[in-house]
């Protein structure tokens, strides 16, 4: 009996009749061979009810990331969930109703989950979810959280309410430790705790009830405090210059969030902002600093008058692109600051573009017709290549910092930020190079062809009082100096 690949997905599907799909696919056309091929892949790895993977496509995907963590050590996750009361719908109210508890159960996990994770129907009301990488524990505990919530909200049958409910089992493991089959042996063995001790709860392997919330507690308040820190007025923004290279003036200044928590003090953004882009409170948290950063460029533009000339750079989450009202709330927020949308760009990282490419490109069409700039943030460190480039309107690469330091002495980065440079220059973008701290580093990125310049050399962030100084003092010092 012969496999095959199916469709691009670099996956061995043998299911029996191999030779007469192949005979059968031969005598098609491209167009219809392509979909059809599709077709077969989708059958063949997803879970035809719920649009989830099914158990064929998990487990291999659980291999894979076996594999990947135990050449690196990384550690992943495994949740097992099971619904508590699927069997008394599927008895009392018939098969019809149990597939709409499912279906809606397949909706809710995807909503509880951050791009990058897999969610899967293995069979009957069995669920499973695979993290592939495991930085900080607690997130894995807040998103079986998020999930044992979402599933303890009733779905409505029949014009009528019913809890249904699940049991959790969570398995954080060390990939070298375990095969694929023991991960998933031990979620089900703590997913079977959670249904002894109560049911619609989680439970982590090996791990003692009380260790588990104290691992949880911290990040829970974390994240109810960052609800709150915008209402508290905790949260306020500061600005960052960024230079053309070539004369040190500042034409644009990129705001960036900051959060003064009352009993924590200062809370970096890399720790907050991902855990508000996994509770999806980013939508509401990147649109205050849009807000607030767009007011801020006008209040500039008529305290200083001289500087009409300058671009303020806003950060957009990927997630903030799943939310559907983003366009129209960017454009009435423009229309309410009276700020001239040219003079604003947004930051957008690879990830997006990577992760749906469709949704990208139709949303950020949107955001350029309304007037914006468009920037890629972070650029180097995704994995779009640059094929992507081509098809989304940016008009901006920001090199990542990473290239950049101690670029005057690094061959290697110095050639990446070449090509870089040639393969904008072809795009007609322009590029600008983040984290400069050294004046070795600003002369070399300006010699490889940067335009712009960002980093502790030009200045820190600031608040917005401190840059409004920046503006008049050191800003017409460089001005001086290229007169
Ligand atoms: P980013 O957008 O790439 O912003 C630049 C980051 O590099 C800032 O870190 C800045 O302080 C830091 N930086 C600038 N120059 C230098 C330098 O010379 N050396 C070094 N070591 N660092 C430098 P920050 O403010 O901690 O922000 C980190 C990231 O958090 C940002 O990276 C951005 O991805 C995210 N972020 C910040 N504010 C927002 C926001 O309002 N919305 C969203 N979605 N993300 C935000
Ligand atoms: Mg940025
Ligand atoms: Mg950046």
């Amino acid at each position: 009996m012969s496999t095959r690949n199916v469709a691009g997905t670099g996956c061995a599907v043998d299911n029996g009749n191999s030779a007469v799909v192949q005979q059968l696919l031969d005598q098609l056309g491209a167009a219809e061979r392509e979909s059809i091929e599709h077709e077969l892949a989708r059958l063949a790895f997803q879970d035809p009810l719920t649009g989830l993977a099914n158990r064929t496509l998990f487990m291999q995907r659980l291999t894979g990331a076996c594999n990947r963590a135990a050449a690196d050590g990384a550690s992943l996750a495994v949740l097992f969930i099971d619904l508590d009361n699927f069997k008394r719908v599927n008895d009392s109210l018939g098969h019809a109703c149990g597939d709409q508890v499912l279906l809606e159960v397949g909706a809710r996990l995807r909503t509880c989950l951050r791009a990058g994770d897999l969610a899967a129907r293995l069979g009957g009301d069995e669920f499973t979810v695979l993290i592939e990488t495991v930085d900080d524990p607690s997130a894995i505990l807040a998103i079986a959280e998020r999930i044992a919530q979402h599933l303890r909200e009733p779905v409505e049958l029949q014009g009528r309410p019913f809890f249904v409910g699940a049991s959790i089992g969570v398995v954080i493991g060390k990939a070298d430790a375990d095969s694929p089959a023991e991960l998933l042996r031990k979620a089900d063995v703590a997913m079977y705790r959670s249904k002894t001790s109560g049911k619609g709860r989680w439970s982590v392997y090996g791990v003692s009830d009380i260790a588990q919330s104290a691992a949880l507690l911290p990040r829970l308040e974390l994240e109810s405090d960052l609800r709150m820190a915008l209402q508290r007025n905790e949260l306020n923004v500061h600005y960052q210059p960024i230079v053309a290279l070539s004369t040190g003036e500042i034409r644009a200044v990129e705001a960036l969030l900051r959060w003064e928590h009352p009993h924590r003090g200062f809370v970096p953004p890399s720790e907050f902002i991902p855990m508000a882009e996994e509770s999806g409170l980013i939508v509401e948290l990147g649109q205050w600093v849009f807000d607030e950063a767009s007011r801020q460029l006008m209040a500039w533009e008529r305290a200083l008058p001289a500087r009409r000339h300058l671009t303020m750079c806003v950060n957009l989450s990927p997630r903030q692109f799943q939310h559907p009202g983003l366009v129209d709330d960017i454009a009435r927020s423009i229309a309410r600051s009276g700020v001239d949308p040219r003079r604003v760009s947004l930051e957008i990282t690879e990830s997006l573009m990577v992760q749906d490419p469709g949704l990208a490109v139709v949303s950020l069409r949107a955001l350029r017709d309304l007037g914006l700039q468009l920037a890629v943030d972070d650029f180097g460190t995704g994995y779009s290549g640059l094929r992507y480039l081509r098809d989304f309107p940016v008009n901006t690469l920001k090199i990542d910092r990473v290239f950049v330091a101690g670029i005057d002495q690094d061959a290697y980065n110095s050639a990446i930020v070449r090509s870089v440079v040639a393969l904008a220059g072809a795009l007609g973008l322009r590029v600008t190079a983040e984290g400069i701290e050294t004046e070795a580093e600003r002369q070399h990125v300006l010699e490889l062809g940067c335009y712009g310049g960002q980093g502790y050399l030009f200045g820190r962030p600031v608040s917005a009082d401190g840059f409004a100084q920046l503006l008049t003092n050191k800003d017409a010092l460089a001005l001086r100096s290229c007169a």
